[in-house]
């Protein structure tokens, strides 16, 4: 049998390139701790993304969990449970108090019309997530936080260099995150950064990450240790120059996905946004039980026994957590939560051969109700 396809398969430059990348680091042995390839990566990435300032982190959960952190907030964050782990846990990690609002049926972002109605004298901050690279409706969210004077902190990890109206993703709201983990559309191994246009929160977030020493015999603030290490920058400054390329390669590979299942009944694939110009992260389908006539588990086996690993992103939702054991209410989110129950996201990265996705499609197509 040939050998699974995988979900996604972390992007790597060609192993020359890095290693002549950090050859450098032999020679002075500074390994961390901000050195010449966080200091290049960090001004090549504010370049790219096209945003004021930017602080690199060791991942990007930890860029959200002070990103959250440095605007010392207290009570209620509105944000939607259709999302990885990492959202709502860096919210109760700030010892915040997550109000789980539910998400459109078309893009599956945070629903604008129903933020208002759970917005509490508690409420000071909204964290809504850019899911699959689909951007939120980020007037109707900068109006309300405007009105009701609320923070916005952009989850945008999936959202590497994208752009909305010709805006980079990362101009909006007061922060936004990115993630560079491996399976992402870009990595550096590990890694993250927070986007913002604020001297001060820069200075906070610095802190933060580095225990607060600002030189050797000035401690300023109680911070922690989430530095991103020079083989970390490093790879980021090798992918970031394939990353063009590998866009290109995956929106093909996307076209493609659409065009092959868009007839099948009862399967809804992803649609590109207006005004954005996307950077085809996910491919996920919805099944229709109903209609295809067969639930998203069943067809999940089924490619699993073809030596196809979908993923079942976004399930569970957050909100139905063990760890959150009775403290929220999927049926609060119905949309969020029959979405979980449809949903998976097919084999996307570069590499991916059109043969391989004629498989999983003519997989897809063979399953379904007609052909019973
Ligand atoms: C990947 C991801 C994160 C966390 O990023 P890491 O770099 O893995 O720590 C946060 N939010 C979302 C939506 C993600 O997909």
């Amino acid at each position: 049998m040939s050998e699974k396809i995988l979900v996604t398969r972390a992007t790597m430059p060609p192993m020359e390139e890095y290693f002549d990348e950090i050859k450098t680091i032999w020679d002075n042995h500074w390994m961390t701790n901000m050195g010449e390839k966080h200091a290049l990566f960090q001004e090549e990435l504010k370049e790219f993304l096209g945003v004021r300032d930017v602080e690199l982190m060791v991942n990007g959960h930890m860029a959200l969990e002070m990103a959250i952190q440095a605007f010392n907030l207290k009570g209620e964050v509105i944000t939607s449970p259709f999302t990885f782990a990492s959202t709502t846990h860096a919210i109760v990690r700030n010892g915040l108090t997550p109000v789980f609002c539910d998400i459109k049926e078309d893009d599956y972002t945070i629903d604008p019309a129903k933020i208002e109605e759970l917005i509490t004298e508690n409420t000071c901050a909204i964290v809504p997530i850019h899911v699959y690279g689909n951007i939120c409706d980020i007037e109707s969210i900068e109006s309300i936080a405007k009105k009701h004077n609320l923070v916005v902190i952009y989850d945008a990890a999936h959202t590497f260099g994208e752009t909305y109206k010709g805006v980079g993703v990362g101009n909006f709201g007061d922060a936004s995150i990115f993630s560079f983990h491996a399976t992402k559309v870009f990595n550096s191994i590990e890694g993250g950064c927070v986007c913002f246009d604020d001297e001060k929160l820069g200075n906070d977030l610095y802190n933060l990450k580095n225990f607060g020493i600002r030189d050797p015999e000035c401690v300023e603030a109680v911070g922690a240790n989430a530095k991103m290490n020079e083989f970390q920058a490093a790879m980021g400054l090798c992918n970031l120059r394939h990353l063009k390329q590998n866009i290109e390669k995956r929106k093909e590979i996307v076209n493609k996905y659409q065009k092959l299942l868009g007839d099948i009944k009862g399967i809804r694939c992803w649609h590109e946004q207006n005004d954005v110009m996307h950077n085809y992260a996910y491919f996920p389908i919805l099944i229709d039980r109903d209609i295809y006539g067969k639930t998203r588990d069943e067809l999940f086996d089924i490619l699993e026994k073809n030596n196809i690993g979908a993923r079942k992103y976004f399930y569970p939702i957050t909100n139905s957590f063990d760890a959150y054991k009775g403290r929220y209410n999927v049926e609060d989110t119905p949309i969020a939560y029959k979405t979980s129950l449809e949903v998976m996201t097919l084999p996307l990265y570069p590499e991916l051969t059109d043969e391989q996705v004629e498989n999983i499609c003519s997989v897809i197509h063979d399953a379904s109700y007609e052909k019973v």
